[in-house]
């Protein structure tokens, strides 16, 4: 625990500062009026954990502060009624950080009040440029993922186990459809002796068989998903995107691929009961 005297907020937290406007204080956060309010209403929200810099907060205190965030900017807008509001954060003497205590100001604002904040014009770098830092950041958010906990882990891997569950349901749900109208088309083109009837039975069995096939695909893509998460890949936390744990650049999309057509689960069911519609339809174009 750092000394409340060598960190002004952490006086506050602990009570040892009476002269502090305390709004509330929870298990988590601590919620008060700065020394000296830049606008009416302006106030502080911090964790009632010393920590310097934002980007080491934990997840759960990132949380508690987003609430606590929230609920006062709720508090002021109702209570204040202010044209806008503020948001600022600053971390490091490059960003004007003073108190070394990781804190959130919320700065209710009003035409011509005393507040200035300026944004630049134009650009900081070129689209080009842009483009590099944007894949940068994302690369480091990769690597940030593969330290998620292991409850999260769990959790993740139970998510994707239900879509793969869901997926081979799907699948014989499809089946199962499709069963009762080929014995109906097929049945009613013979004794219409109607060849249209039992190639529209076709029809429906290659429509049938493509969304099983998809089905099939999409699970296997989870499954693998599931491997790399399993693994400790770095995938990002609680992500369902399967093109996550494929090689760079595929993309996952919505066609069956040769393999999932072949595969035992497609083929031998719909096959057969394709060639039946066809034999059905030549025998009845023949008669
Ligand atoms: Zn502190």
């Amino acid at each position: 625990m750092v000394n409340p005297a060598s960190c002004p907020f952490c006086g506050i937290i602990a009570g040892y500062d009476a002269s502090a406007r305390l709004v509330y204080r929870s298990q988590e956060v601590t919620v008060f009026f700065p020394l000296e309010p830049a606008t009416r209403g302006h106030t502080l929200v911090v964790p009632n954990r010393h920590v310097a810099d934002l980007t080491d907060l934990t997840a759960a205190e990132g949380r508690d502060l987003g609430e606590a965030l929230l609920k006062t900017a709720r508090a002021i807008r109702s209570g204040l009624a202010p044209d806008g509001l503020n948001v600022i954060q600053s971390t490091g003497a490059a960003a004007t950080q003073t108190v070394p205590h990781v804190h959130f100001h919320l700065v209710p604002r009003w035409p011509g009040d005393r507040m200035t904040l300026q944004w630049p014009m134009g650009a900081a770098e070129d689209d080009q440029a842009q483009n590099r830092t944007l894949a940068v950041i994302q690369a480091a958010l990769l690597n940030e993922a593969s330290t998620v906990g292991a409850e999260d882990r769990r959790q993740h891997l139970s998510f994707i186990q239900a879509v793969v569950t869901r997926m081979s349901q799907a699948s014989s749900a499809s089946k199962s459809w499709l069963l009762p109208i080929v014995t109906v088309t097929y049945g009613y083109a013979i004794t219409s002796k109607s060849p249209f009837v039992a190639l529209l039975g076709c029809l429906a069995v290659l429509v049938f068989g493509v969304l099983d096939a998809n089905y099939l695909k999409q699970e296997r893509a989870f499954r693998k998903l599931y491997d790399e998460v399993a693994a400790g890949r770095p995938i990002p936390a609680f992500s369902m995107n399967p093109a996550l744990a494929s090689p760079a650049g595929t993309r996952v999309n919505y066609w069956p691929d040769w393999p999932d057509v072949r595969s035992w689960a497609v083929a031998p069911v719909y096959g057969p009961l394709l060639l039946a519609g066809l034999g059905v339809a030549g025998w009845l174009f023949c008669r």
